[in-house]
């Protein structure tokens, strides 16, 4: 019968009413009470004003909102082509919770959305929140990383990573608004903000205008905090600090890229601490080395604000135990290199940035100054190179990196030891196809590298040894190692080896703008030429849509359970912090 009843409106829709484009926020969007937003309506047609009816909840909206929206005529898209007509309304905040029937009618255009305002209990339960997210740490990475860095025998771990033993469980769905896959924007965008986006988008809804700034708002958990607590804000990233995954604490673009401007919203915030690469976009544009087009000299504007520069590990140790009242660290130009390259290797970039400090440093450094505030901290730590090395499929590189971040999640619960009103919480923002599979056995007879692959009972178990007991294995390059393959793949050659020389870079451009293999691997002995099943517009490895694993232990953690949306997350995060309570 419901189906039947369905059905039939569905029918009636198409036939008396078209559907308007959009209303932001979307359907089923759950908002924070009080927390400022955008509100947007896109109309296919241009309609007069007057024709353009919105309710809430069956009255006229401007008396829930309080005030009325913006006409736009007529929006314009590419080539000043007409959109149709729009309202805007901007930084709108509802400080009632409830539930919140959204309805438009203009002409033949109908559409309506739900959407939940929710308040938080009164108490805080939580003085500290500490938010790691593996960038693509998938399930793979924890085993092949537990593997290496602890061992195993007869089919028991050695040893457990340190977020083994966090209490709390969840599976995490990262879809996109507008796909099933996903980037590593829209993604931490919806952690750190409490809305799904589309890909590329950090801190707005995505709406039809090519303008990027100018999309609906969402807060970020960044202006939360601000707007209602006097707590300190930590984000720590191996990335450039203005990378999606550290930019979705603070920042609101339709387009991740915009890394020059987004250091300007980081400088709008003003967290406590920023520590990472991505010094490029703080220099002004006539410094070597800059990627900005501009005059702004964002090392010189942090440091009027209070901020103490760290450049390299020596004077980040420095900083660390001084009275700096806010502390900027920037060790690369770029991306900083993985903990394999830095601690053992040497390549990459290593030799031009010697004395970079590793995830576990700038952790304990974030962690030291940011508890020096009696009201409590947000700490966000991202493992870059887990993602930037699953692309490549360098899964030596992605896995010693997974064990690196393992390693700052110990320093992270050693600390909730004496603060034990931190929550702290491990997840990643997508996943990568990866899985582990066997071993890869150089001392299996042949030549053929292929053969060599151990699956079944002939995979055995590989023989890293740490005898520094550093956590992580002595050599990479072992004669039985981890079989570690990617799902999807550009062309590339198969080596079955790890990348000693420097990070893998599986394919290269040919003139027709075609990613082909990289012959630079082609003559190692062993090398098989992989036809890709990706097209040929993709140069590496792409993300996931699989699950992520979130865990996390302290006050609050316990609401995280079952399969959650990533979105969900945040209001566990306000929820611990109450951030919603009831204020007078
Ligand atoms: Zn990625």
């Amino acid at each position: 019968m419901r189906t039947l009843l369905s059905a039939l409106a569905a029918t009636t829709l198409l036939a008396g009413a078209a559907q308007a484009t959009a209303i932001y926020p979307l359907d089923r969007a759950t908002i924070l009470v009080s927390s400022p937003f955008d509100f947007k309506i896109e109309l296919d047609a241009v309609h007069p004003e007057e024709e353009i009816a919105v309710t809430v909840n069956g009255k006229p909206y401007a008396e829930t909102f309080g005030t009325k929206a913006d006409y736009v005529a007529e929006e314009k898209g590419k080539d000043d082509a007409v959109l149709g007509s729009a309202l805007i309304l901007r930084d709108l905040a509802l400080a009632e919770p409830g539930s919140y029937t959204v309805e438009v009618r203009a002409g033949d255009e109908t559409r309506t959305v739900t959407w939940e305002v929710y308040a938080t209990p009164a108490a805080p339960k939580a003085r500290n929140i500490i938010f790691f997210v593996g960038d693509g740490l998938s399930v793979a990475h924890r085993t092949a990383a537990r593997i290496m860095s602890k061992g195993m025998t007869e089919g028991k771990a050695d040893g457990r990573l340190a977020m083994d033993d966090l209490d709390h469980m969840a599976f995490i769905g990262t879809s996109s608004t507008h796909s099933v896959a996903t980037d590593s924007a829209n993604t931490m965008s919806a952690y750190m903000t409490g809305h799904k986006s589309r890909v590329n988008a950090l801190g707005v809804y995505a709406d039809r205008t090519p303008a990027t700034q100018d999309d609906p708002k969402v807060e970020t958990i960044a202006e939360a905090l601000r707007r209602t607590t006097g707590k300190s804000i930590g984000v720590v990233s191996t990335a450039e600090i203005e990378d999606a995954t550290p930019a979705a604490v603070v920042a609101h673009t339709r387009k991740r890229g915009e890394k020059a401007d987004i250091v300007g919203m980081f400088h709008d915030i003003r967290p406590e601490v920023m520590l990472g690469g991505g010094s490029a976009y703080f220099l002004k544009s006539d410094i070597p080395g800059s990627k900005r087009k501009d005059d702004s000299d964002y090392v010189a504007m942090f440091r009027e604000a209070g901020y103490t520069l760290a450049t390299n590990a020596a004077e980040l140790d420095a900083a660390r135990g001084s009275d700096a009242e806010r502390l900027l660290g920037l060790f690369h130009t770029g991306n900083m290199d993985t903990k394999l390259d830095r601690s053992f290797l040497h390549q990459g970039t290593v030799g031009k940035f010697p004395n970079q400090p590793g995830l576990v440093e700038m952790t304990e450094a974030a962690l030291d100054q940011l508890s020096k505030n009696e009201e409590g901290f947000f700490l966000m730590v991202e493992g870059a190179s887990i993602d930037k090395m699953s692309h490549p499929m360098d899964w030596d590189r992605a896995v010693i990196d997974t064990i690196e971040f393992d390693q700052a999640i110990a320093s992270a619960r050693a600390f909730a030891e004496t603060h034990p009103d931190t929550l702290i919480v491990v997840t990643g923002d997508h996943t990568h196809g990866v899985s582990v599979i066997g071993t890869i056995d150089d001392d299996k007879p042949g030549d053929e590298m292929r053969e060599k692959v151990g699956t079944y009972d002939a995979a055995g178990f590989p023989n890293y040894t740490d005898a520094d007991g550093d956590g992580y294995p002595d050599r990479i390059d072992v004669s039985r190692r981890l079989a570690i393959f990617s799902s999807n793949f550009p062309d590339h050659y198969e080596t079955w080896r790890p990348k000693m020389d420097g990070p893998f870079e599986p394919s290269v451009q040919n003139e027709k703008g075609e990613y082909v293999a990289n012959e630079a691997y082609k003559d190692i002995p062993g090398a098989v030429l992989r036809v890709g099943n990706l097209p040929k517009s993709a140069d590496t490895a792409v993300h996931a849509v699989d699950d992520v694993v979130l865990q996390a232990t302290g006050p609050g953690a316990e609401e995280f359970k079952g399969y959650m949306e990533q979105s969900d997350v945040y209001r566990v995060l306000v929820d611990a912090f109450a951030l919603g309570a009831p204020r007078n």
